[in-house]
This record gives structure tokens, C-alpha cells and sequence, in this order.
């Protein structure tokens, strides 16, 4: 699961600081309890708890609090939650593929007029208003074949859809 590029991205995004991730490691591994998991990855407690929280406030996390009987002090059972990491992964998915169907439109379309040093890249209103020169260096800017970005954007958006089984239907505009 912590393959997933994506998934990655996401928990980076709870955790923030990248050495944290190994809590998560520890809590998918079956470790559920902050203690156990402290000794383990040896994080200080307090950040192990802020962590554990931040994954329940994300919704990636759940516990169960428990009564010892004989000291009466409360232990929290965590654990992974997996279908929430899903749900996320989907949503995001679907984010990403709804961004790239946008910029797959504006490519297709538009003429794009670019610089030959890379400068600046226009769309043909744009372009005909600069009057076809890189306002950075002054060369002319000339048309860009841009079958080749379309055919990427579009491999990318179904490779989103393959990875996460987005229907294509559910997202069709
Ligand atoms: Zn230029």
C-alpha cells in the first residue's frame, strides 16, 4: 500500500514531516497501541499521539478506548483504516482526472505558439496579441504541434482510471 504513489502523497500530507510515515508503517504492520508504537519507531510520544490523531481527524485512522480494570487508566487501540485511505485515493483520482480533462480540452482546443528557448508558451489569441514575439526575449514564437502532450495527458488519464477503477462514465462532463 505505502508503494502507491499515491497513497504517499496522501499520507505525506497528514503527517507532514516525512519521518513520521514510519508510524503509519508501524500501525498498518498490526503495532496499535502509541506506546508500542514510540518504543518501535522510537518517535516521542507526544508526536506518536499527534499523529495518531491527525490520521483519525483524516479519517485514516480509528481507536478504540478501553478501561484497564486494574489501574482504571485508558488504553487507545489503533488501527489502519485502509477503506478510508481508499476512499481518499478515489477522490483525489477523481480530482486529478477532472484537473487533466481540463488542460486536455484547452489542448485540443487551441494552437499553442512557443518560444525556441522555452520561454513562453501561448495559446493563438495570446500569442496574437504578443504579436508572435517572447516578451522575454524577443524571438519570434512559432506553432507547436502538441499531438504529442495531448496523447500524454490522455495515457495519463487512463492510467488514473486503470490504477483506481474510476468509471469513465461517472466523470464523463
Ligand atoms: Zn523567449
Amino acid at each position: 500500500m505505502l508503494n502507491d504513489p499515491l497513497v504517499q502523497e496522501l499520507l505525506n500530507e497528514v503527517v507532514q514531516d516525512e519521518e513520521n510515515i514510519s508510524i503509519v508503517e508501524c500501525l498498518i504492520d498490526g503495532t496499535n497501541t502509541d506506546e508500542e508504537i514510540a518504543e518501535k519507531t522510537e518517535i516521542k510520544l507526544n508526536i506518536v499521539r499527534k499523529v495518531l490523531y491527525k490520521l483519525y481527524d483524516s479519517g485514516l485512522a480509528s481507536y478504540k478506548r478501553s478501561k484497564d480494570p486494574e489501574t482504571q487508566w485508558y488504553t487507545y487501540s489503533w488501527k489502519f483504516d485502509s477503506n478510508g485511505v481508499n476512499t481518499q485515493i478515489q477522490e483525489k483520482s477523481a480530482d486529478e482526472i477532472n484537473n487533466l480533462r481540463e488542460i486536455l480540452e484547452i489542448e485540443e482546443n487551441n494552437m499553442f505558439f512557443v518560444c525556441p528557448e522555452g520561454h513562453s508558451r501561448f495559446a493563438f489569441d495570446q500569442a496574437s496579441e504578443m504579436g508572435f514575439i517572447c516578451p522575454e526575449c524577443g524571438n519570434d514564437i512559432s506553432f507547436q504541434e502538441n499531438d504529442g502532450i495531448i496523447s500524454r495527458i490522455k495515457e495519463e488519464i487512463a492510467s488514473y482510471e486503470k490504477a483506481y477503477s474510476i468509471g469513465r462514465t461517472e466523470n464523463a462532463k
